[in-house]
């Protein structure tokens, strides 16, 4: 999508932190991170949410799910731990509008999040 500024990163229109890529899915860190580590896992195909993923997408999910894994081993969390979120429309506070996992670490997280 041509003003999705996610769109714009996985196609390199716009610069970022790129931590791992494959022919389906980009992943960079967060231009403000809430965390040590915080990276942000998309796929490249604009797709708005969590919510818009149907039966056709399960190896997308799952790529997408691996992908973090990837991040988290990459980022030496996997021992301590760490914590894979999507916001997801008005009340979930997504505030970009492609599909992203964030990928948290590096401290302890608080539980229930704000
Ligand atoms: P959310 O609020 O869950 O939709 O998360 C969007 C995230 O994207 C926020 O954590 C922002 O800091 C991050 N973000 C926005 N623009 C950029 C960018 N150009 N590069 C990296 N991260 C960004």
């Amino acid at each position: 999508m041509s003003d999705c500024i996610f769109c714009k990163i996985a196609n390199k229109t716009i610069p970022s932190k790129l931590v791992y890529e494959d022919d389906q899915i980009v992943a960079f860190d967060d231009l403000r991170p809430q965390a040590p580590v915080h990276s942000l896992v998309i796929p490249k195909r604009h797709v708005v949410s969590v919510q818009e993923l149907g039966e056709q997408d399960h190896a997308l999910l799952a790529r997408l799910l691996l992908a973090c894994t990837k991040i988290v081993k990459l980022k030496g969390l996997a021992e301590n731990g760490y914590r894979l979120v999507t916001n997801t429309g008005r009340d979930g506070g997504q505030s970009v509008f492609h599909l992203h996992f964030h990928v948290l670490g590096g401290r302890h997280m608080a539980w229930p999040p704000g």
